[in-house]
């Protein structure tokens, strides 16, 4: 049966598996793996270390090639099969050592291997060597992860931003139409925002703009719900699930918060109010009238009629 073993020393980032059918073996990996600070866990054989890697996702693993049910070489190909979220390094432990062996060991997806009997060293400097490429990987994917954030937002506000919209709406809308879900967006546009900046500098102009999208963000259910910098000082809400009239109590919720937000800049109390235009459809509208564009268009086409009619307002539609 497997066996957790809990260890003491501090924690290690790299909980190793072990499969190994010789308990001598096996005790002897786990002694000096343990004495290493690392969690370990063990399995006499690949179908086991395979269930225990089906449960808890461990880094490394340490299998031995000759086991019965499931073999090194079986486990590694099952591992290299499956998608893990993360890299797996697996280093497999063998008396063989002809070279012939070793390609296939290493062609069924073992990273590194280690020929029996262990020598203490060696397997220390193996795992330092798999854990060295288990931390560039976790630093390569952090920084795609930057990357990508960076791709998919505005700078100045930190907001989605229009290349989100393009990728991401029109699967929000198929999504909507397959679950015969409402989907409704809300346009919004500051007012006189070119006279902010004219009387008070483009500087002053973006911090009015990082503090608008911060109290949008602060007002709507940000979880669910995404912000957009469309372009200069037009944003646009997506709201899945919620239908015009759910969007207009939130568009007027965000046009009330704004109105009466005094945006402080350097000490310069600045007043803002925003237009605001919505556009939406539920299960029951015609699929011909649903598209991404045709959204936009009425949202933008209601956000110039609050325009139009005063600013400061509300105004709505269904598709
Ligand atoms: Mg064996």
């Amino acid at each position: 049966m497997s066996q957790e073993i809990k260890e003491k020393k501090p924690k290690n980032h790299f909980p190793i598996l072990i499969a190994e059918d010789n308990a001598i073996t096996r005790k002897l990996l786990e002694k000096i793996l343990i004495k290493g600070g690392h969690e370990v866990v063990s399995a006499e054989n690949g179908r086991e270390a395979l269930e225990l890697f089906n449960k808890n996702f461990f880094p490394i693993i340490l299998t031995d090639w000759l086991m019965p049910e499931m073999n090194g070489i079986e486990l590694c190909k099952t591992i290299r099969a499956s998608s893990t979220e993360r890299y797996v390094f697996i280093i497999l432990l063998t008396a063989k050592d002809s070279k012939d062996d070793i390609v296939v060991g290493l062609e069924a997806g073992a990273d590194d291997y280690l020929t029996k009997p262990i020598n203490n060293a060696e397997l220390m400097a193996r795992l330092n060597t798999g854990k060295r490429i288990l931390e560039l990987e976790s630093s390569l994917k952090e920084a795609n992860k930057e990357i990508k954030l960076l791709s998919i937002t505005d700078p100045l506000t930190g907001c989605y931003n229009r290349g989100y919209l393009n990728e991401q709406l029109p699967q929000e809308i198929r999504r909507a139409r397959r679950y015969q879900h409402s989907l409704s967006i809300i346009f919004c546009d500051i007012d006189h925002f070119k006279a902010v900046n004219d009387i008070h500098g483009h500087q002053v102009g973006d911090q009015v703009l990082k503090e608008f999208a911060k109290c949008m963000k602060e007002s709507f259910r940000y979880d669910v719900d995404w912000l957009i910098r469309y372009g200069g000082e037009e944003f646009l809400i997506v709201l899945p699930e919620t239908n015009t009239k759910g969007a207009v109590l939130t568009a007027e919720r965000l046009r009330g918060t704004i109105s009466q937000r005094e945006i402080n800049v350097d000490g310069k109390p600045i007043n803002i109010t925003a237009s605001f235009g919505v556009s939406g459809f539920v299960p029951e509208t015609p699929e011909d009238r649903i598209s991404f564009d045709a959204m936009l268009n009425q949202a933008d086409k209601y956000l110039y009629q609050s325009k139009n009619e005063g600013r400061n307002r509300v105004t709505c539609g269904d598709l």
